[in-house]
């Protein structure tokens, strides 16, 4: 928590003024119960109609200007409690760009969004009572018990046993109350993620008929939470009666025994009338404090929560002395490169070395989970390589800064997305200031004029978030597209082929020739059609590479390859 406050930096003109304009509302505060027992005392008990009005009006002023402190108090510091806010999630946001996929593995997104949004906001919060309260309370409490003793000291002990009850109380129903808040969190999540899932799965759920499974499931997660909600309410429920009558009973209290000493002309009416008035200030302030250590360990914990992310150093950042790209365009070259995902017990490279060229093509084969995406993620820098090196131009990655890397290699990944825009929107995100004519080109390449052109809007469609209104392979040709409009050194297709039919894919990659001539081309597929005439054939097999060179080559030295080869020969034969 404590941690954190220095975002609140920017604020601190704004923070001294709230302070002190918290300092000058309780002093007016804590002069009114004293003008009051004057207007008793001198005034009413002696008939002085002059001197009522006259103290009347100064404790109307200053009771105006308490309130008109108050305002601004609770304004200003309800201003810098939302700017703090808005700067921590600024910070956290500008932060989190920075991860690399470890640190989003590490992290889930979902975790990620609450961290986000939901923790400043509790930290906001009370923030905002710890900025109304840090001067007024104690102020009040001190203040007030010793002008209290001032009016009457031998009826202050009745104060000093009545503060204690105040926290006690209010301490003893909300230690009830706040596990079932965090219950409550915790069961609103899963409510959450059950209705996330829901509305993500609608096809599925129709499709194998369990409409009414997920329909049970949904009213036990909604139960769980009303019955939570219920049960702490009905606590809650107690708390105002219960912190009324403790303070009604230290009016009684007070009244009872200073009636007595008023009787006994031990003390003043307006002395009385005082001193009841301090003693409502100092439980008021008493209550609000305990309320606010209630509150602390909640937000402290959010603090907690946010601080994590913060603390979190980035694994890939780029070098203090980033080195120029030398050599030629379009060079990559591994070196006995190994890599492992964090917490897996296998590398999922193994000692891979090999090295393409510009104008050249590398195939890249091997059953599922063999590596095959691990190997060209490693090529934009995505994750770091635990031994051994990664040549782009004759730089290693690590060595080159991410923006310059990145802006060789134009990457079509294996999962296709797409963002919310038209489809020219979408396309131009490869390259910021491509003209129509660019857009119109890379489109027809990637084999997506055909489909565009049938839209009513052409470029202009529209595309929904997520790219719903698209199918597999549009989604996969626009994103082709938008590679290819950034005319990269470095082409990677991530199974970017894989929802085309046979036909598609051997023209895309007959267009694709003469496109990328200069740029050297890495394709991974599971089809073996798809690579074949490749320069460079990789086969990997569980993260190690068991075989590498052109097609005719491994088909005789490479058993892998053989036998993925001959089941696909086989099928299409049967086809
Ligand atoms: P391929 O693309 O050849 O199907 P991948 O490169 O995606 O295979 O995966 C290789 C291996 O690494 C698999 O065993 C997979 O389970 C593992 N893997 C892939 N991505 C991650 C990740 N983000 N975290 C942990 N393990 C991963
Ligand atoms: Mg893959």
């Amino acid at each position: 928590m404590l941690k954190l406050l220095r975002f609140i930096r920017p604020y601190r003109e704004a923070l001294g003024l709230v302070l002190a304009l918290a300092f000058l509302q309780s002093l007016a505060n804590l002069t009114l119960p004293r003008l009051m027992a004057d207007i008793v005392d001198a005034g009413i008990v002696k008939g002085d109609t002059g001197h009522i009005l006259r103290i009347g009006g100064v404790m109307l002023l200053i009771a105006v200007g308490a309130m008109v402190c108050a305002i601004a108090t609770s304004f200003l510091s309800s201003r810098i409690a939302t700017g703090f806010g808005r700067i921590v999630r600024e910070k956290l946001f500008a932060h989190v760009e920075q991860f690399s996929l470890h640190e989003f593995d590490t992290f889930s997104t979902a975790s990620l969004i609450t961290r986000t949004t939901n923790d400043p906001m509790q930290i906001q919060q009370v923030l905002t009572m710890l900025l109304n309260m840090s001067i007024t309370a104690p102020m009040m409490v001190i203040g007030g018990v010793i002008l209290a003793a001032t009016q009457d000291a031998s009826l202050t002990w009745v104060l000093v046993a009545a503060m204690p009850v105040v926290a006690l109380t209010f301490f003893v129903i909300m230690k009830q109350a706040i596990p079932l808040f965090q219950a409550m969190q915790v069961k609103l999540d899963k409510l959450n993620l059950i209705l996330d899932e829901i509305l993500g799965g609608v096809r599925v759920i129709r499709a194998f008929d369990r409409n009414a499974h997920e329909h049970r499931r949904f009213d036990v997660a909604n139960m769980d939470v009303t019955d939570t909600a219920i049960h702490v309410n009905r606590i809650i429920a107690f708390l105002m009666p219960a912190m009324m009558l403790t303070l009604n009973l230290t009016s009684v209290a007070i009244l009872w025994f200073g009636s007595g000493r008023v009787n006994a002309g031990e003390m003043q009416i307006g002395a009385l009338i005082a001193f009841l008035q301090y003693a409502m200030f100092i439980l008021w302030s008493v209550l609000m404090v305990t309320v606010m250590f209630v509150m602390l360990p909640r937000a402290a914990a959010s603090a907690g929560r946010v601080n994590e992310v913060l603390a979190f150093t980035p694994e890939i950042v780029d070098p203090a002395a980033p080195l120029p790209a030398g050599g030629e365009r379009g060079c990559v070259e591994f070196e006995h490169v190994t890599f492992s995902y964090p917490g897996a017990e296998e590398p999922a490279l193994r000692d891979v070395s090999f090295s393409a060229r510009p104008g050249e093509v590398t195939a890249i084969i091997g059953g599922t989970g063999s590596g095959k995406s691990t190997l060209v993620n490693l090529i934009p820098r995505f994750y770091d390589v635990a031994a051994g090196r990664i040549l782009v131009d004759g730089t290693d990655v690590r060595a080159m800064p991410q923006v310059e890397l990145r802006d060789k290699i134009g990457l079509v990944p294996q999962r296709a997305v797409l963002f919310s825009g038209t489809i020219a929107d979408n396309i131009r995100y490869g390259k910021q200031d491509a003209t129509d004519d660019e857009i119109e080109r890379a489109a027809a390449i990637a084999q997506a004029m055909e489909f565009v052109s049938a839209m009513p809007l052409g470029f202009d469609s529209p595309i929904a978030q997520g790219g719903i209104n698209v199918s597999g392979g549009q989604k996969q040709r626009l994103s082709i597209a938008r590679a290819l409009v950034k005319r990269p050194e470095i082409y990677i297709f991530d199974d970017s082929f894989s929802a085309l039919d046979f036909a598609t894919d051997a023209r895309l990659r007959a267009a694709l020739k003469a496109e990328t001539a200069t740029a050297s081309v890495f394709i991974v597929s599971q089809r073996v059609g798809t690579i074949m005439d490749a320069d460079r054939i990789i086969v990997l097999d569980e993260g190690r590479v068991v075989g590498i060179g052109r097609h005719e080559e491994l088909l005789t030295a490479c058993p892998v390859y053989r036998e993925i080869v001959e089941s696909q020969l086989t099928l299409q034969e049967a086809a």
